[in-house]
């Protein structure tokens, strides 16, 4: 996957993009993100971009970001912003920063959550050769699930991935959160992951964090994916994190259903994908996330 364009200064990243003498008029924060700082900006001429920051050492969250967004517009399947750049600049103490199209989408098209379904059923079912260096499942870069890392080394079958390159990781980093008996309970639990889980029929380029925060209208009144955590996997792992935090209406998932088929046994399913993102945020913001994450490893473990 080609790495994006890459800046040592805000306005040389200006003045590459946008031509000599192009300046920041105006900065606007915007709201909403968990890692990073957003803000619009208003350029020289009047053209809006937006910019997400971070420290200069976590330049490479901004380059997973836009080799992610990349990913998911060559399937052209699905919007997304236009990525301009990464880059670090020497200002305010040093910081890396993202730099991407301005969404201001305001108005949804007609059949808003239908359309969606089935852009991303296409974008599930597009080609992932060439997306995977050594192997049918994975990438062929790390990347990050908000702040954690995500490996993606690539293997042949898509449970032992998940259960080797998502949930163990994520269990070593919660270790302090768990007891003997639990300790004893989730290796249990990995051991029998290739039975609760099924090989896909197809492997799928993952959005990877697909809650509703990540879909967001785009300029074109569709829905377009921001924020993501690419991987090579199974389409259902998608579908789940959609239903982990509240869900999107019935129309997305009976037009999802239409276009690509759920295996069957997915409901049985959904909670150890999502286990994976529980466990995520029980290791970036810490134990409210802890007795769903119990929940769930003790009645996998039961069964
Ligand atoms: P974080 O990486 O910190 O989670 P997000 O990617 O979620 O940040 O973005 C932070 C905020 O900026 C969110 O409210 C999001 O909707 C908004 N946003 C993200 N990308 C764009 C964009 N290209 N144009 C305008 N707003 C955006």
């Amino acid at each position: 996957m080609t790495s994006p364009q890459q800046f040592t200064s805000l306005e040389s990243a200006l003045c590459t993009l946008f031509g000599e003498g192009t300046k920041v008029e105006a900065t606007r924060p915007i709201s909403g993100g968990d890692i990073n700082e957003a803000y619009g900006l208003t350029l020289t001429g009047g053209k809006c971009i937006f910019m997400k920051t971070n420290t200069k050492k976590n330049l490479s969250f901004f380059t997973a970001e836009a080799v992610g967004l990349t990913a998911i517009a060559r399937t052209k399947a699905i919007g997304t912003p236009h990525i301009l750049g990464v880059g670090t600049d020497e200002g305010r103490g040093g910081y890396s920063f993202l730099l991407l199209e301005f969404i201001s989408g305001k108005s949804r098209s007609r059949n808003y959550w239908e359309d969606f379904a089935r852009q991303l059923a296409d974008m599930h079912r597009s080609s992932t050769a060439g997306l995977v260096s050594d192997g049918k499942y994975g990438f062929d870069s790390n990347n990050y699930i908000g702040r954690h890392g995500q490996i993606n080394t690539g293997r042949d079958s898509w449970t032992s991935f998940f259960r080797d390159c998502r949930l163990e990781p994520q269990f070593q980093d919660a270790a302090p959160y768990f007891d003997r008996e639990n300790q004893r309970r989730i290796i249990r639990f990995l051991d029998h992951v290739d039975e609760m889980l099924v090989e896909p029929e197809y492997p799928s380029l993952l959005h990877g964090d697909l809650w509703s925060g990540n879909v967001v209208t785009g300029n074109d009144g569709s829905a377009w994916l921001i924020d993501p955590a690419v991987y090579v996997g199974h389409a259902e792992a998608d579908i789940a994190m959609t239903e982990l935090f509240g869900g999107f209406p019935p129309a997305f998932y009976d037009a999802y259903q239409e276009a690509a088929p759920l295996q069957p046994g997915y409901e049985r399913r959904r909670d150890v994908y999502n286990l994976y993102h529980l466990l995520n945020h029980l290791n970036l913001f810490g134990r409210m996330y802890l007795p769903e994450v119990r929940q769930i490893v003790g009645r996998m473990s039961a069964v």
